[in-house]
């Protein structure tokens, strides 16, 4: 417990921009040893089809089980792991896992879903991202087309490298996805100039998109931006059914939220999706 500050009731933190050296190098040593002690497992959140009801994705959710603090949300050691380098073998690890999960749903008859896996920066620029996925899909027998990459902005500074790994990645036949788009300096240049599937609109714009005039248009213009490109336009943070109507009305292609499911674990999966098909067919 030498750096988890008790930050009030059921709380703490592990990870912060300024804890000191001593600190951090700690921490460190805790993110190496939990993957050894295989104390890091994915947490899986449905994405539906807005216009048929369906769950069509799940994406996969770090979280560390620790042993003392129990789960601990990927915010607190994911900067750290990306600062240290561990984040790469976390990362293969994440991969690996998430692709042998979505092929044990498909043997057991699960209706197929493409399982999403968010990419940090460091393992997108050094990680031999392409080998590597490559190995996790030849390991676990998944297609690639069940496979589907997130990506952020930060990832796409240097376009020349984003470019080419793009291009191999869809050589392999996984599709790549634009994640938190909007919440930073969001430039088009990636959008006209990168082989990018799906769009992730940031929750920012989903947020107050029934109560206020001139959210509800932004996130109408980059859903119809979306479109226009032919990419799928998901929309992340669904909290309310109201949120989930104007989407529905914006023609945006897919929802993520709390409102749908909050992240669970594989077990919950099957039951979680068939919720969701039978709650939907109820209100056609
Ligand atoms: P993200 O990829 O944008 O994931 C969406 C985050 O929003 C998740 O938080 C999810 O639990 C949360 N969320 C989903 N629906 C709602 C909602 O309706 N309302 C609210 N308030 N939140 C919602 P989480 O799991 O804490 O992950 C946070 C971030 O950590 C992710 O953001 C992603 O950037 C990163 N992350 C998670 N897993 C991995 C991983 O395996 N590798 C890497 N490199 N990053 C990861
Ligand atoms: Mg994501
Ligand atoms: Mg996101
Ligand atoms: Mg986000």
């Amino acid at each position: 417990t030498y750096y988890a500050k008790e930050t009030g009731k059921n709380s703490y933190r592990f990870y912060s921009r300024n804890m000191d050296s001593g600190a951090s190098l700690a921490l460190e040593q805790q993110l190496r040893k939990a993957l050894e002690r295989k104390e890091f497992v994915l947490h899986y959140q449905p994405k539906v089809d807005i216009a048929h009801g369906e769950v069509v994705g799940v994406e996969a959710l770090l979280r560390w089980n620790h042993p003392e603090f129990g789960l601990v949300p990927p915010n607190q050691f994911i900067p750290l792991a990306e600062e240290s380098g561990l984040i790469v073998p976390i990362g293969e690890w994440v991969l690996e896992t998430a692709c042998l999960q979505n092929k044990a749903w498909q043997m057991a008859g699960i209706p197929p879903v493409v399982m999403s896996v968010n990419l940090s920066p460091r393992q997108f620029k050094d990680g031999n991202i392409v080998q590597k996925v490559k190995q996790s899909l030849d390991k676990s027998g998944l297609s690639a087309e069940f496979l589907e990459l997130e990506l952020t902005e930060s990832m796409m500074l240097d376009m020349n490298y984003a470019a080419e790994t793009l291009a191999q990645l869809k050589m392999l036949g996984v599709r790549t996805s634009l994640d938190d788009f909007g919440k930073g300096y969001s430039s088009l240049t990636y959008l006209k100039s990168l082989p990018l599937d799906i769009l992730k609109v940031d929750s920012s714009f989903v947020r107050h998109c029934t109560d206020n005039e001139q959210d509800a248009v932004l996130l109408k213009t980059i859903i119809n931006m979306g479109q226009n490109l032919e990419m799928t336009v998901v929309a992340e943070g669904v909290e309310e059914e109201g949120q989930l109507e104007v989407l529905k009305t914006f023609g945006c292609h897919q929802a993520q939220g709390f409102l749908l499911s909050k992240p669970v674990p594989g077990e919950a999966i099957p039951s979680v999706i068939s919720g969701i098909r039978t709650r939907f067919q109820a209100e056609t």
